[in-house]
């Protein structure tokens, strides 16, 4: 995915300038820089859930504003990953009917779903924890989960927005350390809004947003 030049601008707020940002497949990029400096905005541009009002977003030789929202949806759906800052669990639901509920979204059957839920769960280890509802287990726990949520339909591009931002150092150290396995097997690239170096250490790669600037130096050296 390679953007430029990307503006938004929220009423009077510019919360993004000119911001360029590339990642390729497989890869972890961690998203740094101060509070409000239009990391989340970024985020939310490249992922196609905010449109922006200037600037270019390509993903697989596709412009992502020229496509119809059908299918830009499709693609978040198929394509796409998704572990925010609070997990965002379905709280009536069970945390296996959790992490199964987007592969049943996408047409599969209950039984395989349910068993390759519960892989995932083993692989971010809270296999435990598979039959319990949200309410009931920790925040480090409810955040493997919805990393297990993010990574079970085989995403190729995970948007990570403060995923331990809720968390101790040392379980958002977990919750990183898994995911970034996690997705390295599963060949999938990660876009990882942070502002923690000790969670950023586990990017391959940092690019910092400032006052809705962010320059991509990899960017220069492809182009
Ligand atoms: P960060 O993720 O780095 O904290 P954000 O992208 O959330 O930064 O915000 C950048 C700027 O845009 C901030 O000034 C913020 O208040 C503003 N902003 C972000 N989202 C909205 C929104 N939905 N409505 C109005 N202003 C927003
Ligand atoms: P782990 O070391 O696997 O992350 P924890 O030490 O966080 O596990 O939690 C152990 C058990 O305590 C969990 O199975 C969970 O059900 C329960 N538990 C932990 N935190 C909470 C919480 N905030 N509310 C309810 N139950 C919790």
């Amino acid at each position: 995915m390679v953007a430029t030049g990307l503006r938004k601008t929220y009423g009077a707020t510019p919360a993004l300038e000119s911001a360029d940002f590339s990642i390729r497949p497989g890869e972890v990029v961690a998203v740094m820089g101060p509070s409000g400096s239009g990391k989340s905005t970024l985020l939310h541009c490249l992922a196609g859930i905010v449109q922006p009002d200037g600037g270019q977003v390509r993903y697989r030789h596709q412009e992502m504003s020229a496509m119809p929202d059908a299918e830009r949806s499709a693609l978040r759906r198929g394509e796409f990953g998704f572990v925010f800052q609070f997990g965002q669990l379905v709280p009536e639901l069970t945390c296996l009917e959790n992490v199964a509920l987007p592969l049943r979204l996408n047409g599969v059957r209950r039984r395989p779903a349910q068993e390759r839920a519960a892989q995932w769960l083993a692989r971010l280890e809270v296999d435990t924890v598979a039959g319990k509802r949200p309410g009931e287990i920790s925040g480090g726990q409810g955040q493997r989960v919805a990393v297990a949520r993010a990574l079970v339909t085989g995403p190729r591009l995970v948007f990570a927005d403060e995923p331990t931002g809720a968390l101790d150092s040392l379980n958002g150290e977990r919750v990183m350390r898994l995911l970034a396995a996690a997705a390295k097997d599963s060949g999938a690239a990660v876009v990882l809004v942070t502002h923690e170096p000790r969670v950023a250490a586990y990017s391959d790669r940092e690019v910092v947003v400032r006052d809705g600037r962010c320059r991509d130096l990899e960017q220069e050296h492809a182009a």
